[in-house]
């Protein structure tokens, strides 16, 4: 983390209604000195158990926020747009996530539109009364919380009444197939209608094919990301990418 080996990529997010890209999560990176290249799922665990959880995701945040910045002064200027961090239950524990991000923001000089935070619903569970706190106090703020591989783990729709958020993110196990699996679809349908009904966003992630991009287009009008449109990127890509893709309009007919 010192030595700045802890990068981030962007994977770029579409808004279906406008078609045009309106966001980029914030996948982390360890570009480990013997090792290579590492990827979250092999690391992020380690840094929980270890306590280097909240160093990690500060960092996260910062390069995140900068990242917005750039591109606020750059391709982006004068246009709606957020970067999605994810966060891990060890960040809500007593640290004061809230006033850390919003401080950030303000030194930076960006609306607390400009990040969205991404928790799970496992990382909740782990202390709901810390994480609500939390969750309450960024969103008293101004700051948009997405409930990631929603349909996945707990679900329970009781949740959906008492938990402070403002979108959904439908896992891609969902996603993956759905277009021929109807069962699938079948899903996606109720939750985005289950979302509208309870005025929450839905993202749906790990859209890797034309099929799947017609199918949830026919589904509704959402926000998607996925191989299909863009791997995460480095910055000097995403950036590039944006740049190119700002005036050209997906279209999957
Ligand atoms: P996630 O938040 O569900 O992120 C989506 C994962 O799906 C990413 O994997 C992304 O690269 C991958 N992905 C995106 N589009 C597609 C697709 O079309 N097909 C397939 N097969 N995969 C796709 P990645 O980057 O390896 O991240 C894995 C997980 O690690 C993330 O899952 C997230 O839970 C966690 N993570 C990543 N960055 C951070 C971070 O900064 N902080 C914390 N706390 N967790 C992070
Ligand atoms: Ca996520
Ligand atoms: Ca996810």
């Amino acid at each position: 983390i010192t030595e700045n080996q802890c990068q981030l990529h962007y994977q770029p997010v579409f808004d279906l209604k406008t078609n045009l890209v309106c966001s980029a999560e914030a996948l982390v990176r360890w570009q480990h000195p013997e090792l290579g290249l590492m990827l979250p799922d092999e690391f992020i665990p380690i840094a929980e158990q270890s306590g280097l959880m909240v160093d990690l995701g500060d960092s996260v945040i910062k390069q995140s926020v900068q990242m917005v910045k750039k591109l606020q002064n750059g391709a982006m200027q004068g246009k709606a747009f957020y970067v999605a961090i994810n966060v891990s239950a060890k960040q809500f524990e007593g640290h004061s996530l809230a006033n850390k991000v919003v401080s950030l923001l303000q030194q930076h000089q960006l609306p607390t539109s400009s990040i969205r935070l991404e928790v799970t619903e496992t990382a909740i569970m782990q202390d709901m009364n810390m994480a609500l706190n939390e969750l309450s106090a960024l969103r008293e703020n101004g700051i948009k919380i997405a409930l990631d591989d929603f349909g996945t783990g707990y679900s329970s729709l009781s949740y959906l009444q008492t938990l402070p958020i403002d979108v959904l993110k439908i896992d891609r196990s969902f996603v993956t197939d759905l277009d021929t699996q109807e069962n699938k679809a079948a899903i996606i349908k109720t939750v985005f209608g289950l979302a509208n009904l309870l005025s929450l966003d839905v993202v749906a992630e790990g859209v890797e094919t034309e099929a799947e991009l017609k199918t949830i287009e026919s589904i509704g009008t959402m926000n998607i990301q996925g191989y299909y449109f863009s791997a995460p990127l480095p910055w000097e890509k995403i950036n590039a990418f944006i740049d190119s893709y700002l005036n050209i309009e997906i279209d999957a007919s």
